[in-house]
Formats: C-alpha cells, sequence, structure tokens
C-alpha cells in the first residue's frame, strides 16, 4: 500500500523554516544517550532537509518529566549534542520550547542550520494538545513535518497541533514505518506468518484478531499460549495465565478456523518450578503440564516446528518473545525462532519493544528487513488502527 500522505519529497523547501517532530525520547545514564537509536533514524529527513536548504527546527519529548518546568534529567541536550556527533552537522541547542527565546531563536535561524528546542513535556500543555501551544509552535516556521513515528499514535499538541495552522507533511522514518507495517496487510507477499508471543493474551488480543484476517499460518508462543491451552482445555499449572480472557482466546481460535488461517500452538514447553534464574527447566507436552509447574520457553519439539514454519514464509511478522528470554536458559526458543527468521530469505518485519530487546540480544538486528522504533505506534498500526498523527497530515 503506498503511503497517502505528503512528505518532505512533495513539498519546496528551500529557505523555509520547518518544524520537525522527531523522537529523541533516548535512554540516559548520567546524561548520556545509551541507545541512539531513534537520533539515527531521524538523520535521513534532517539531511534531506538540510540539502535541500531549509531552517531546520527540531522538536521532541524526552521521558516522563512533571510538566511544571525544566528538569535537568530530561533535558534534550544530550540527544541534541548526540546528533551533532554523529551527523558532523553544527547543531544548536536552545534550553526553551514556547518561549520568546524560542521564538528569537527560530526567526534568527539560517537555511541550512538546524536548531534543537527543550523537551516539549516539560510544560502540561503539550499532552492536553492545548491549541495556544500548538499555535506557538506553528508561529516558528513556514511547514510542520512530522518524522516522530514512535508518538505518532498520541495526539498531543507537538504531534498533532501545528497541522492545524500550517502545511504539514512527513518525514521518511514515518513514511516508512507507516508503509511497511500497513503493507503486510495490504499485500504480503505469501504465505505470510505471523509470530506472536510476550507475555499477556489481553495486551495482544487486536494484534491477533487483525493478524487472523490477514496472515496464512499464525504462530503462539509465550506466556499468552496457556490462556489458549486453558480454552483448549488442557491445564496449565502454574503458568502465567488470563483466566478473564479464556473465551475471547477461544474465540480467537475459531475464528482463525473459519478464514483458513492456520493456528500453531507450542506442543511442548520448558518448565519450572519457581520464576528465576536459578530455576532448572524440565519439558513436558502442551496436555501434561504439572500442577506445581509453570511454562517458561516453548520446548524442542515447539522449536523445530515453528522454525520450520517460518523458514517456508516469503514473508514474517515477528511480535513478543516465545519465553523468558531474559533468562538465559530460557531465551532458547525465542533465540532459534529469531535465527531461523533471520537466515530466511522472508520480508522480516520486528516489532515492539522487547521482541526488539531479543533480537539486539542476539546479535540479529541487521539481518532482518525492518526492525520499528515505535513499540505503541507500531501495536496500533497492527491492530489496524489510524495513528492520529498521521491522519494530520496533508493528503497525498
Ligand atoms: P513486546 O514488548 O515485544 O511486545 P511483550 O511486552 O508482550 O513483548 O512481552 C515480553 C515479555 O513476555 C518478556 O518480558 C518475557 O519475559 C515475557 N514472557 C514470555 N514468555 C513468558 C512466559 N512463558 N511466562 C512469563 N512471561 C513470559
Ligand atoms: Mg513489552
Amino acid at each position: 500500500m503506498a503511503f497517502t500522505k505528503k512528505t518532505v519529497r512533495d513539498i519546496d523547501v528551500a529557505g523555509k523554516k520547518v518544524l520537525m517532530r522527531v523522537d529523541f525520547n533516548v535512554p540516559l545514564k548520567d546524561g548520556v544517550v545509551t541507545d541512539d537509536t531513534r537520533v539515527r533514524a531521524a538523520i535521513p529527513t534532517i539531511k534531506y532537509l538540510k540539502d535541500n536548504g531549509a531552517a531546520i527546527i527540531l522538536m521532541s519529548h524526552l521521558g516522563r518529566p512533571a510538566g511544571t518546568g525544566f528538569e535537568a534529567a530530561y533535558t534534550l541536550r544530550p540527544a541534541a549534542e548526540k546528533l551533532a556527533e554523529l551527523t558532523g552537522y553544527d547543531v544548536k541547542f536552545i534550553e526553551d520550547t514556547y518561549g520568546d527565546e524560542a521564538a528569537k531563536a527560530c526567526a534568527d535561524l539560517k537555511p541550512g542550520e538546524i536548531l534543537v528546542l527543550e523537551n516539549v513535556r516539560f510544560l502540561k500543555a503539550e499532552k492536553k494538545n492545548d491549541p495556544e501551544v500548538a499555535k506557538k509552535l506553528a508561529s516558528y516556521a513556514d511547514i510542520f513535518v512530522l518524522d516522530a513515528f514512535g508518538t505518532a499514535h498520541r495526539a498531543q499538541g507537538s504531534v498533532v497541533g501545528p497541522a492545524a495552522f500550517i502545511p504539514a507533511v512527513a518525514g521518511f522514518l514515518l513514511e516508512k514505518e507507516v508503509d511497511t507495517l500497513t503493507s503486510i496487510f495490504a499485500e504480503p507477499a505469501r504465505p505470510f506468518v505471523a509470530v506472536v508471543g510476550g507475555s499477556k493474551v489481553s495486551s495482544k488480543i487486536g494484534v491477533l484478531d487483525h493478524l487472523i484476517d490477514s496472515a496464512d499460518t499464525l504462530i503462539i508462543g509465550g506466556g499468552m499460549a496457556y490462556t489458549f491451552f486453558l480454552a483448549k482445555g488442557y491445564s496449565v499449572g502454574k503458568s502465567l495465565q488470563e483466566p478473564d480472557w479464556i473465551e475471547r482466546a477461544g474465540e480467537m481460535l475459531k475464528k482463525a478456523e473459519e478464514k483458513g488461517c492456520q493456528i500453531l500452538l507450542p506442543i511442548d514447553n520448558v518448565c519450572a518450578d519457581h520464576f528465576g534464574e536459578d530455576a532448572e527447566g524440565v519439558v513436558f507436552d502442551s496436555d501434561k503440564i504439572p500442577d506445581d509447574m509453570m511454562g517458561m520457553d516453548i520446548g524442542p519439539k515447539t522449536t523445530e516446528l515453528y522454525c520450520d514454519a517460518v523458514k517456508k514464509a516469503a514473508t514474517v511478522f515477528w511480535n513478543g518473545p516465545m519465553g523468558v528470554f531474559e533468562i538465559d536458559q530460557f531465551a532458547k526458543g525465542t533465540e532459534a525462532v529469531a535465527r531461523a527468521i533471520a537466515d530466511s530469505d522472508c520480508t522480516s518485519i520486528i516489532g515492539g519493544g522487547d521482541s526488539v530487546a531479543a533480537i539486539n540480544k542476539f546479535g540479529l538486528a541487521d539481518k532482518m528487513s525492518w526492525i520499528s522504533t515505535g513499540g505503541g505506534a507500531s501495536m496500533e498500526l497492527v491492530e489496524g488502527k489510524a495513528l492520529p498523527g498521521v491522519e494530520a497530515l496533508l493528503d497525498a
């Protein structure tokens, strides 16, 4: 599916002031950026705007400040410094967002120059999507660019606000994320195999529901598998389970059958008598989990079955680990499935914070076709929802 909104390519930016909402919500330790993925992801659009003669004003949130003014722990200065380091560009930073100082710095900005404003969440107005604040931000520039995919699902001031006052278009990251995560539903190369795991069915029900409509095979692993087992009448011992969701899980299985989507559930499981690093893993078939044990990972027979299924796929979408991958001895199922995806020629799309952490832990990131930079936003797209930030942009 082609992206249906205007992008920076569709608009003349030469000599214009461009206000761009990026996602520089980076992890910090002692004032140093510990993972620069999000800063890197914004560089192609920044470079394009600079090369095409725009003056670039960047804004973002970082963390969860109280919204009552400046807090040193959440300043965007380290992110601005990281951008300068990664690009070699001269990047200006101003400790102001909505005040006269920010307005003056924006007014003085020349074509090709880059200015980073302070954290938009230092005022509560951001989260409240206060139109006065949006108007103020829009007054800094001629054009608004949204490239903050990670917050595009939030109808907040700096994400959706300026679009009401100045022409608003997408940056390259936003375009690529939305295009990739929606095209798997529109026209996936088949077979399309979806792999869904993680802890809870309740948090993934919308994802499962939408994937069943589109995928040829849906592989289920992780803690959520046990609620499906309960729906099938198995007992699951002390495994993670959501009794209130058994009925919905059963409905999913029925819907999949009706839609011709094959569902694969674990046939064996690595179980332990308690949750912890020191727990000993013992394998049980899915209908024979003892009352005093809990499932921690998919078992060896399941791992083989799942790897075979992903090897045959032309498209794989993966969200949610197959087991408690944070503990090495229960990471084997997740790692094996991740390697099978990495080693195959399929188009592989990975979404979800913990899934991305798992892929990084195994050093397989380079072998995947696309790793989404947005946890919540990517899940909303996979649920089939529209993102407010994208909706607000000009139609192509
Ligand atoms: P993502 O962030 O990729 O969407 P989730 O947040 O849904 O993934 O789930 C990740 C969590 O699920 C991990 O912390 C992992 O330990 C947990 N998990 C996976 N399998 C199990 C299991 N069998 N029992 C308990 N927790 C599990
Ligand atoms: Mg998670």
